[in-house]
């Protein structure tokens, strides 16, 4: 597993020098190290290297990791695949992040069901490539929809999240990027939101969080680069 230590230094090397040339402050971007796919035993890996944040897309394969973790430093753990309602009890009771809210009744179970002392961190996802496949609200429904998620007790609206269209190379985000944030921009300055908790731009991959920094991005997704390929 030394590897996961040497790869994570990688990435913390293209944050920076991807904060560098933006012109950003080194440190404005959380690294999220999506474990989908690895054990107990790779998480624990990254956390011995000082990791924090992790990522995971199905809740039955999270909770285990989390509970194989349970006795090492506090952790966070964002939820970053599709929320089906059946699902949002679970996630409610075992993560601190969500970014996959997509529609105000995902929004309000997480709301009724977050149990914990601690609001539940939320992003809206939203389909800024109009793929008929993927999940999102599209980018019209975006301010209405935090506008509304802004009022909910329970959860905390803290900004917006995106999976763009897979391209050919990390330029062919690029547009899409800059329509998120655009969009970020508008709905935090638009008044519904708290622009206090309204902070966090999810978007960046390991093939283009570089791309993702320089557009405007304050939360990375990586997992291939840390872990490597998922079969
Ligand atoms: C799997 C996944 C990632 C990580 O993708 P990599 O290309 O392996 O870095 C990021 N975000 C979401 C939503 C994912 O499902």
């Amino acid at each position: 597993m030394n590897h996961i230590a040497a790869n994570l230094a990688g990435v913390h090397r293209r944050l920076q020098a991807a904060c560098a040339r933006a012109g950003r402050p080194s440190g404005g971007v959380r690294l999220v190290a999506v474990t989908k796919g690895f054990g107990a035993a790779a998480v624990a890996a990254a956390v011995a290297a000082g990791q924090r944040e992790f990522g995971e897309s199905y809740v039955q394969e999270a909770v285990p990791k989390m509970q194989a973790l349970g006795a090492g430093p506090p952790l966070a753990w964002h939820f970053i695949g599709p929320v089906q309602s059946n699902k949002t009890r679970d996630i409610a009771a075992h993560f601190q992040w969500v970014h996959g809210v997509d529609r105000l009744k995902i929004g309000e179970r997480l709301s009724v069901q977050r149990q914990e002392p601690e609001p539940l961190d939320v992003c809206v996802q939203v389909n800024i490539s109009g793929e008929i496949s993927k999940s999102g609200c599209t980018p019209a429904d975006a301010p209405d929809l935090c506008a509304k998620l802004a009022r909910l007790p329970g959860i905390r609206l803290r900004g917006l999240m995106a999976i763009p269209a897979a391209g050919s190379g990390p330029e062919s985000a690029r547009p899409a990027f800059r329509r998120m944030r655009a969009l970020f921009e508008a709905i935090g300055q638009g008044g519904a939101v708290d622009p206090r908790l309204f902070d966090t731009l999810s978007m960046g991959m390991s093939a283009d969080i570089e791309v993702a920094i320089e557009e405007g991005a304050t939360l990375v997704r990586v997992g291939t680069a840390i872990f490597g390929s998922r079969e």
